[in-house]
């Protein structure tokens, strides 16, 4: 597979400021690229994007393919008199990160505004100081307005979303990338080419391409989605951190970028992985020579699980993108890994042909 255009099409997707609950652009883009590609498709109020893939035997399972559309963020809290800005977190950004990190803000109906999150001058910072992050009530967000009426003026308000800013990076290495909201749109770029490979060779059961609102703030899109589109199998679509940097040990997160997808045996509080649905990518992985990590994630959920958990008959399945970094401005991606998830997410699709592929006894 083509890393450079996949690279391409990263860096655009990755472009694009969703944060949760303000996943427009994704979505419209998303639906855009979906049309030619798919026989219908709705979006429900929620947010939920879908788009649906006739298979050829009404008698295969109905698979879901999904990935989430938002990235982790900010908002504005208050404005102060001087000019400044509080801000909460939405979903989980790194908070030992952020002092010093730059900041778009999206108001609503105006352009984009830059502000970086404050951090008091080195040269003053005495003792402990100079180690210890503040908490995020005490960081604020300074876009270079003299008053609190400049921010107003320029569209800012409380609820004001905001995202890091970073476009994608290629580094030296031929196949590593880093930059912001990796998570999830590598996860989504793959469910798209899976897409476009379904589209042109049909599989034998209808396929559900599902773009999931609202994932980083506790799964809740995927939740909806479960329940409205009904599939037998939901294959979930995500970025896991990563471990193989100086300070994790491999006892701590034992897997790593550029060794292949992942594939989850069990996720924090969540769902252990259908198993017969797991046997089938395990085995279709060795009979196209894709490498893989099995992976047991004790810090990390997907939708996979608020899936299977609003609608009880589902055989549910998450596969993951090794990154590091996670929830940074610069995760690191492997495009390596991408494109052997997407080679093995859609071969493993068109061997479900049977219900009863999914019958544990
Ligand atoms: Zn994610």
């Amino acid at each position: 597979m083509n890393l450079d255009s996949l690279r391409e099409k990263l860096a655009s997707w990755t472009l694009m400021n969703a944060p949760t609950g303000f996943e427009e652009p994704v979505l419209t883009a998303a639906r855009d690229a979906l049309a030619p590609l798919c026989d219908s498709m709705m979006v429900d109020v929620r947010g939920n994007l879908y788009a649906e893939i006739n298979g050829v035997d009404s008698a295969a399972p109905r698979v879901m393919i999904t990935a989430h559309a938002d990235e982790i963020g900010f908002m504005v809290t208050s404005l102060t008199n001087e000019g400044f800005l509080r801000f909460t977190r939405l979903g989980g950004p790194t908070v030992s990160v952020l002092p010093g990190q730059r900041v778009r803000l999206l108001p609503e109906g105006k352009p984009p505004v830059e502000a970086v999150i404050g951090v008091k001058p080195g040269h003053i910072l005495t003792g402990d100081e100079a180690y210890r992050v503040p908490p995020v009530e005490q960081m604020y967000l300074d876009a270079g307005a003299e008053s609190a009426q400049q921010l107003t003026e320029w569209g800012l308000e409380p609820g004001t979303p905001g995202v890091f800013v970073g476009e994608l990076v290629p580094t030296s290495h031929p196949s590593r990338v880093f930059g912001k909201s990796i998570d999830n749109r590598a996860g989504w770029l793959a469910v798209l080419e899976i897409a476009e490979r379904l589209s042109k060779d049909r599989p034998a059961g209808d396929c559900v391409i599902v773009l999931t609102v609202e994932e980083e703030i506790g799964l809740r899109g995927a939740a909806v989605a479960a329940m409205e589109a009904a599939p037998d199998v939901v294959i979930a679509l995500d970025t896991v951190p990563s471990g193989g940097t100086p300070e994790l040990s491999d006892e701590e997160l034992p897997w790593t970028i550029g060794a292949g997808p992942l594939l989850k045996v069990r996720e924090t509080s969540g769902l252990s992985t259908h198993g017969p649905l797991r046997s089938l990518f395990r085995k279709t992985a060795e009979e196209h020579d894709i490498p893989y990590q099995l992976i047991i994630d004790t810090a990390g959920i997907t939708d996979a699980t608020s899936a299977q958990q609003a609608s009880g008959e589902i055989a549910a399945v998450t596969l993951g993108l090794a990154r590091r970094y996670s929830h940074s401005a610069v995760e690191m991606l492997d495009l390596r890994d991408l494109a052997q998830l997407i080679d093995w997410t859609e071969k493993t699709t068109r061997k479900l042909i049977d219900k009863k592929q999914l019958q544990r006894i």
